[in-house]
């Protein structure tokens, strides 16, 4: 069982290579190293080495096709991609180019090497702003950004290509919010410059490298008044990368990766404080541009056709991101 998997040094996709490694799949793993460090690979072989790499950037058709010449692929399972929102308000061609240009390659490798499996890296951002739970058969609303815009065209797309071909498998994974890190403290996020996500931000003001959290608003029509999110532990995430390789079948499926729980900022650094013993000094600022109010998922879908569930709790994933922040 070999696995093809692009961005496979990043956050998720290092998690998720320990997590199909340790089931058994050999990897070839695509990176160019734009949101991350060689130094990956070297953790990442700590803790298993079935997997050999290619520094590639997966816009690049003839260097993908290279690769697909050289190995029997099985499946793809594409992470590669440009992820942050305010950069891609600022530089859209960047983000479009990069993310929709890598998938459009990407599958067209596949149908000429005849790799009919392709797990797809979407985020809950497509959403936009619909009632909570979010629900995969929900129409998708507008997101306020070109970034959420890359993941719901490269949706489409693939809903498309296995439309006018039976023999195509996709899973189109929609993310909520993942952090932590593996429970060894080897691989973690590794954010470049001041971080954008609440978990990094909070681990670097534990650090000492930031002076306090910015709370982005408390005057929100949640419980407590701040921002709710579905946080999933990223291992738990990777878990879900594995179950819906080994179901997936012929046509499109969309599942939701969450757990089901929304938790506020000020509930998320409770829990930061009590996992790990310290304070997390905090202001409250204005609400940031773009922000929605609650986001968290429906998860019936994947736990009853995946038979998968996330298992870690809001403590562990606390823990496990300070045990990767404070060990770099
Ligand atoms: P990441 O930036 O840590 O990982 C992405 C990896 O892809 C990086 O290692 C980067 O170097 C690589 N990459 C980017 N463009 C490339 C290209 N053209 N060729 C080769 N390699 C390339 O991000 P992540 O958090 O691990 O996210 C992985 C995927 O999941 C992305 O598609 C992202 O949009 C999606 N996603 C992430 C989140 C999140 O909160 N982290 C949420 C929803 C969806
Ligand atoms: N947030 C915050 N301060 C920060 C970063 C984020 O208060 O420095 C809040 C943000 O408003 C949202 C939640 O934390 O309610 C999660 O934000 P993040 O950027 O991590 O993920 P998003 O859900 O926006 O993708």
């Amino acid at each position: 069982m070999k696995l093809l998997v692009t961005g496979g040094t990043g956050y998720i996709g290092s998690h998720t290579c320990v997590a199909l490694m340790d089931q058994g799949y050999s990897l070839i793993i695509l990176d160019n190293f734009s949101n991350s460090k060689s130094s990956v690979l070297e953790n990442l072989r700590k803790l298993n080495d079935n997997f050999i790499f290619y520094n590639i950037d997966v816009t690049d058709k003839k260097a993908v096709e290279q690769v697909f010449s050289k190995h029997e692929i099985d499946g793809v399972i594409h992470f590669a991609g440009y992820k942050s929102v305010e950069e891609s308000v600022v530089e859209p061609l960047k983000y479009y180019l990069n993310n929709v240009v890598s998938t459009m390659i990407l599958v067209k490798v596949c149908k000429k090497y005849n790799v009919n499996k392709f797990v797809f890296s979407s985020s809950a951002t497509v959403y936009g702003e619909n009632k909570v739970p979010f629900k995969e058969e929900m129409e998708l609303l507008p997101t306020t950004n070109p970034y959420g815009e890359t993941k719901a065209m490269s949706e489409r797309i693939l809903m498309d290509v296995a439309k006018a071909d039976p023999n195509f498998s996709v899973s189109i994974l929609r993310y909520f919010n993942p952090v932590g890190a593996h429970e060894s403290g080897l691989i973690g996020e590794n954010t470049k410059g001041i971080p954008n996500n609440i978990m990094p931000y909070i681990s670097k003001v534990a650090k000492g490298e930031l002076d306090k959290l910015k709370i982005y608003g408390n005057d929100y029509p949640t419980p407590d008044g701040t921002g709710v999110r579905d946080y999933i532990h990223v291992m738990d995430l990777a878990e879900g990368h594995v179950a819906a390789y080994k179901h997936l079948s012929k046509g499109v499926h969309i599942y939701n990766l969450g757990t089901g729980k929304g938790t506020s900022v000020l509930e998320l650094v409770q829990a930061f404080e009590k996992a790990n013993g310290m304070k997390v000094p905090y202001e409250i600022v204005e609400r940031r541009p773009g922000d929605i109010a609650v986001c968290y998922a429906d998860v019936s879908k994947a736990e009853k056709e995946l038979g998968w569930k996330a298992k870690r709790n809001l403590i562990d994933m606390c823990r496990d991101a300070w045990r990767f922040e404070s060990s770099i």
